[in-house]
């Protein structure tokens, strides 16, 4: 039986590792933290605009188990806010234990607290994965999923310094770039002036810190627009955002707030003195990243040379999926980079 090794158990590397699965592979995967799905963590909207599309594609192609939990977990269906239609937002309070659970429900390894620091190479493959404890997991093809954000040093470099987000590198130590690590060049965004990387584009709030007024809203009807004062309109911080799709008019100009367990605010950042002159916000607090008043993770900062069938560039037997293998932005676009190893795998590679 092929050995598959995952490293990264984001979104990308859990899709990955089903479909690796499913194709009859022996599938590892090895997570540097204690979570799965990375930014998965925070979130949750599913099924926007052209999202729905990729979504049904996916359910009917056969890579259905990811977007079934999400659907099932979804705590509003069906809404609307400025510039996307139909929407869906999953619980980001509970959607890691189900996925976690599906996962090894369908007998795949996962080893957490196990971060890859290097690989072991013979001619243009790699042989085994080395981890932070010194030890080796052979594999006959690994496939890359572990992002494009962070370290923790390139949060500070390129953004407003380590803003403690959910993937905690502090604790857990920053992610690696496997390719690069093999000797291959990471490819980097930028944004419009130049600058390396681009800030996450939103910011959780504990929904309990928010008016009862807010709070009922968002538990109802799942978004909430609150109109800014003209003086707190900034639209220079919609250049920054890594998902352009939300670079709109109406997210400067309105506190646009979505239910997915926490309230998602849609900015990369925002002042919390300022934030707390607002009626209704009073008393917020950050949930994730708590350092949410200056600054966000950065992403975008690693992204691999691959070809269509998603192979890196150089190394017989890398694959890449989710942020890593391209500027996508969302949970759908990392969930659907895996279907590519359904067929590689069949034709025995
Ligand atoms: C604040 C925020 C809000 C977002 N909101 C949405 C949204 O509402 N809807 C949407 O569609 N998208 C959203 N996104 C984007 C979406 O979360 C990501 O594009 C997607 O989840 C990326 O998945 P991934 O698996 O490619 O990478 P990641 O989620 O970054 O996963 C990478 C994984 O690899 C692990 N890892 C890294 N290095 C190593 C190593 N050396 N060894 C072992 N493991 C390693 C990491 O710990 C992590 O678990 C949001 C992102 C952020 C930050």
């Amino acid at each position: 039986m092929k050995r598959v090794v995952v490293i990264g158990g984001g979104w990308a590397g859990c899709a990955a590792a089903i479909s690796a699965k499913k194709a009859g592979a022996d599938v590892t995967i090895l997570e540097r933290t204690d979570m799965l799905l990375g930014l998965g963590n925070v979130g949750g909207i599913m099924r926007n605009n052209g999202r729905f599309t990729a979504t049904e594609e996916n359910i009917l192609l056969g890579g259905r188990e990811l977007f079934e939990l999400t659907d099932k977990y979804s705590r509003h269906k069906n809404i609307d806010f400025p510039g996307h239609k139909h929407a869906s937002l999953y619980d980001v309070t509970l959607i890691e234990s189900v996925v976690r659970k599906k996962i090894l429900d369908m007998d795949i390894k996962i080893f957490f607290n196990s971060r890859v620091v290097d690989v072991k190479m013979e001619n243009k493959k790699i042989r085994a994965v080395i981890l932070e404890n010194q030890n080796e997991l052979e594999g006959d093809s690994f496939i890359e999923t572990t992002g494009s954000t962070g370290p923790m040093g390139n949060c500070l470099k390129y953004g407003n310094g380590c803003s403690m987000c959910i993937l905690r590198c502090p604790s857990f130590g920053g992610r690696v770039s496997i390719t690069k690590k093999c000797g291959i060049e990471d490819i980097i965004g930028q944004r419009k002036d130049g600058t390396y990387g681009a800030f996450s584009g939103s910011i959780k709030l504990n929904k309990e810190s928010l008016s009862k007024e807010i709070r009922e809203k968002l538990n109802k009807e799942g978004i909430a627009i609150i109109p800014l004062p003209k003086e707190e309109i900034n639209e220079g911080k919609l250049d920054i955002k890594v998902c352009q799709q939300y670079a709109l008019d109406e997210f400067a100009k309105n506190i646009v707030l979505l239910d997915t367990g926490h309230a998602k605010l849609m900015t990369p950042f925002y002042p919390l003195e300022k934030l707390r002159k607002i009626k209704g916000f009073e008393n917020v607090k950050f949930e994730d990243p708590y350092s949410a008043g200056i600054g966000n993770s950065i992403r975008y900062l690693s992204i691999a040379p691959r070809d269509n069938n998603m192979k890196v560039i150089g190394v017989d037997n890398l694959f890449v999926a989710g942020e890593k293998s391209g500027f996508f932005v969302g949970h759908t676009e990392a969930s659907t980079t895996k279907m590519q190893y359904i067929g590689k795998f069949r034709r025995g590679v």
